[in-house]
């Protein structure tokens, strides 16, 4: 119907009807309707327009009066709801008076003037009914606010941390998680998990049945496990000799090469028992002269070149100690040495010696004798991992290099002392000893005086390796938690040198099975993590980090955009001694964690790793699995576990000796140390998993930093010192390049000289010119750490105002502030994430690429020690000032990277 043709035919149309009064009564006349105009009156026509006004509010057609709708009022879908059904037969209530109905209009004429005092018959009955309505709604409405404001004033205040438990499902708090995992740890079942793994011979690539049952028992705990192999070059012993010729090469002695089967240690009595050998030794049969080079340090050698005493094209035989054993051999194979013999000394096994009338292993704690350290002569300096594939996966097909960068091209021998004392008694008098030069080159041995040699008298070596490409197997276990960009990753490795390894590196398997065990026991009672958790047992750590390495490499690019920390065990217990190690990312978060672990013998773990050693935290080097994780991929790492010190039972490393027949007699009776590094692990693990605001320490960071560019400052100082001296032709000269102030001394202007005499032109001391060369960049780089203290200080101000918030309760209408304290969470989260990875360099360390941390790396020449800032710390070996000057300016530009990462305000 059109609004024209209505209005044209209405009977009662009356002149002072407005506009809009005509459009609406155009409705056909109804006695029921009349009668209510007679009853209501004006009041209620008025009240006819307010429920015309409230209909137009209530359904969004507003405004538009000559909308077709207002002109006949039909219902719709709503509206027929709201008169017929519930609200409607409410409305048609007797219990209404004249008053009620009065009332309501004098709150609708509030609400809307009344346009007119006139209205048809039709609007004044459906203004009774919308009186009704109108009531009703408003009382309701009130009556609805009224209870829901109450409900929100008491509603509780909660924390953020409170309410995203609740969104995830999950109520135990980090205190119920953590007296839920201390309670699992049981020492009789970790023997049982040791007893499993040193069991049988478990070298790198020959135990497949090790890896499978890691990975039932992860699945046992409810943990997915996978196993991956990589296909690695390794060498397994066949044969092997050592002999000292006299006169007409006769054989004076021959060195057993053997550890003795003792009864009282069954793994070493064992028929399939791991001979002595070492991991990627060169194959040979060399005769030569030979020479004791003290630990094999450069400074050994170097010792020895100074007094005449050549290595080249003889034997060199180095007692273990002071560097890794690969980087002995290096040492030793650049100078020229056709093959090399270590032995361990017991001069350097402390104060447990059979001098100091201890008895040897079984009787006592001191060194058995026939005791061997096997290992691993890879230059692990250079690059860790399957030394055929650096840098990439080692996969089934994967494209292979000529592995002789990163092992030994001369053959080498692990000896006992025992084999040694007949060989190195020759050298008596003979050479150099240690009066000469220097006390440090005496060992404990009574037997000879550690002279350097040569040697008249010949040795024989010979080393027979079998070299193949062969599986190893990583099992892999995965717990997903709730937030999956962010991985914490647990790792130890169960491949050992000898069918024992109840030290190295079961006792880390054993606790690594025990704490899957108490994950289990944990999502047994709901635990989801809320970030997830990799569990890691590796296989060929001990030749050179395989498994580790190959699979770092191989998710490079998840590591690296997902891998929140690496914790690793490698040997859990040895002693009663804590050994730690770490980025100092983690340092404040470990010690938090000790001081809330129970220490087997009363207090805190915490407390008697301060007696010890003031708790110490070392920085890492190589020599475990932590390398490619913190090196290589710049994850914040840490490496630690109970070992001995010099008054405590000597740990037979990479013996037979390193049995379960040791670890119950000396190493670790009650198991309880054991049961220890399950709960500070694990703590660790929640500590870092469960905490929603990562707890990593850029501070300490900052600090370290500083000490440690200290202790460069301090070196640049020594060698500046050394080239003043006139008698010392300029190092600083060898590399060519110089900067050489102008006249007036104020600019810094670089210049090369071509030779020698050209320099000596320059009439200031050499080690000024090198200082002139470096000077601004020596001052940029301390700006730069200096700026990062400050940056750091403010970071973990407002991190830990963040911590507090989170923890801090809010009533429901400061909602907003939790919003945006989750949004904080986020992005100080993602800093701290790629905090490490701003000291990555590309390129990687000079000769060695594949090290890409610009703090932290195994020193070139320690190997197992950490060296930091490398790259720097190297060109001053080196006396190279034009390297000096690159790395300064890369730790440079790393730390203003770093420094604006964590700029925030
Ligand atoms: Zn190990």
């Amino acid at each position: 119907m059109s609004g024209t043709s209505a209005t044209d035919t209405h009977p009662l149309r009356s002149e002072t009807a407005s506009v809009a009064t005509d459009d609406i009564n155009d409705a056909p006349g109804s006695p029921i309707i009349a009668d209510f105009q007679d009853s209501m009156g004006e009041d209620s026509a008025t009240n006819g327009e307010s429920s015309q006004a409230m209909d137009e509010l209530d359904y969004g057609e507003s405004g538009d009066e000559d909308s077709p709708l207002l002109q006949q009022p039909q219902p719709k879908r709503g509206r027929r709801f709201f008169q017929n059904g519930f609200f409607g037969q409410r409305a048609s209530s007797p219990s209404y008076s004249e008053a009620d109905t009065a009332d309501s209009a004098t709150e609708a004429d509030l609400l809307l003037p009344s346009p007119s005092e006139t209205s048809s018959v039709r609007l004044i009955s459906r203004g009774r009914w919308g009186t009704f309505l109108i009531r009703l709604a408003t009382y309701m409405a009130i009556g609805i606010f009224f209870i829901l404001g109450w409900k929100l004033v008491f509603l509780p205040r909660t924390t953020l941390r409170r309410d995203l438990a609740r969104l995830r499902h999950f109520q135990m708090s980090l205190p119920d998680l953590e007296r839920a995992l201390f309670r699992v740890p049981d020492p009789n079942s970790i023997r049982e998990w040791s007893n499993y793994y040193t069991s049988g011979v478990h070298l790198a690539g020959t135990n497949l049945s090790q890896a499978q049952w890691t990975a039932d028992k992860f699945t046992e705990y409810g943990i997915k496990t996978e196993i991956v192999p990589y296909y690695t070059y390794l060498n397994y012993p066949k044969d092997h000799g050592l002999r000292l010729l006299g006169i007409n090469e006769t054989v004076k002695y021959e060195a057993s090469l053997e550890e003795d089967p003792l009864p009282e240690d069954p793994t070493s009595m064992r028929a399939d028992r791991v001979p002595t050998f070492h991991g990627y030794s060169a194959n040979g049969n060399v005769t030569g002269q030979y020479v004791y080079v003290n630990y094999g340090r450069q400074k050994d050698f170097d010792i020895l070149e100074q007094h005449g005493v050549s290595v080249t094209g003889r034997i060199v035989i180095a007692r273990y100690g002071g560097l890794f054993r690969g980087l002995i051999v290096k040492g030793a194979q650049e100078r020229g040495a056709v093959g090399v013999l270590m032995y361990t000394d017991p001069g350097d096994d402390g104060n447990v010696t059979i001098y100091n009338h201890y008895k040897s292993y079984p009787d006592g704690p001191a060194r058995n004798p026939s005791s061997v350290q096997r290992g691993s002569v890879q230059f692990l300096s250079v690059t860790p991992g399957d030394p055929t594939t650096p840098g990439w996966p080692s996969t089934q097909f994967a494209e292979r290099t000529d592995p002789y960068n990163s092992i030994p091209s001369i053959p080498s021998l692990p000896v006992s002392y025992r084999d040694m004392i007949p060989i190195l008694s020759e050298l008596n008098g003979m050479g150099f000893n240690p009066n000469d030069i220097g006390e440090d080159w005496r060992g404990g041995l009574r037997e000879f005086d550690y002279s350097s040699g040569p040697s008249t008298n010949s040795l024989n070596m010979f080393n027979l390796q079998e070299y193949k490409t062969t599986p190893i197997w990583n099992t892999i276990g995965r717990i997903d938690g709730i937030i999956k960009d962010e991985v914490v990753i647990i790792g130890n490795h169960r491949d050992a040198w000898v069918v024992g390894g109840a030290g190295d590196p079961n006792s880390g398997s054993a606790v690594l099975i025990e704490l899957a065990r108490a994950f289990g026991e944990l999502k047994k009672q709901g635990w989801k993590p809320l970030r997830s958790i990799i569990l890691a047992s590796w296989d060929g750590e001990e030749y050179g980090l395989l498994g580790s390495t190959e699979w770092g490499e191989d998710l490079a690019k998840f590591l690296g955009a997902k891998a929140m920390a690496y914790l690793n065990v490698d040997v859990a217990v040895s002693g009663p001694h804590l050994d730690v190690s770490a980025s100092p990312l983690l340092t404040t978060i470990f010690k938090d964690v000790a001081k809330r672990v129970a220490h087997p013998s009363g207090g805190y773990v915490y407390d008697h790793w301060f007696t010890d050693s003031n708790a110490h935290v070392g920085s890492l080097g190589s020599g475990s699995d932590y390398t490619v994780f913190l090196d290589h991929l710049g994850i914040p790492s840490i490496d630690f576990g109970f070992g001995g010190d010099s008054n405590d039972a000597v740990y037979h490393y990479h013996s037979n000796y390193d049995s379960s027949a040791w670890m119950n007699r000396y190493g670790d009776p009650s198991w309880e140390f054991h049961a220890t590094m399950v709960k500070i692990w694990g703590l660790l693990v929640l500590q870092l998993s469960e905490v929603e605001v990562i707890q990593f320490d850029v501070e300490e960071y900052a600090r370290s930093l500083v000490s440690y560019f200290r202790r460069i400052q301090e070196k640049i100082g020594e060698i500046a010192t050394d080239n003043a001296e006139p008698t010392s032709t300029s190092s600083w000269m060898d590399s060519g390049v110089y900067s050489c102030p102008d006249k007036d001394g104020s600019l810094i202007r670089e210049c090369t000289y071509i030779d020698r005499e050209a320099a000596a032109d320059v009439d200031l001391p050499d080690f000024e010119l090198g200082w002139w060369y470096i000077a601004s960049s020596l001052h940029n780089c301390t700006n730069a750490l200096e700026n990062l203290m400050k940056t750091a200080a403010k970071f973990e101000e407002k991190s830990s105002y963040v911590r507090a918030e989170y923890l801090t309760d809010y009533p429901w209408f400061k909602s907003y502030k939790k919003m945006r304290l989750y949004v904080q969470i986020q992005e100080l989260n993602s800093r701290y994430m790629k905090f490490e990875r701003k000291f990555l360099y590309a390129q990687g360390l000079d000769d060695r690429e594949w090290f890409k941390h610009i703090v932290f790396a195994p020193g070139i020449w320690t190997g197992y020690a950490g060296a930091t800032f490398p790259g720097l710390d190297e060109a001053l070996d080196a006396r190279d000032i034009r390297n000096t000057k690159k790395w300064l300016d890369i730790i440079t530009n790393a730390v203003n990277d770093a420094s604006a990462l964590i700029d925030i305000d």
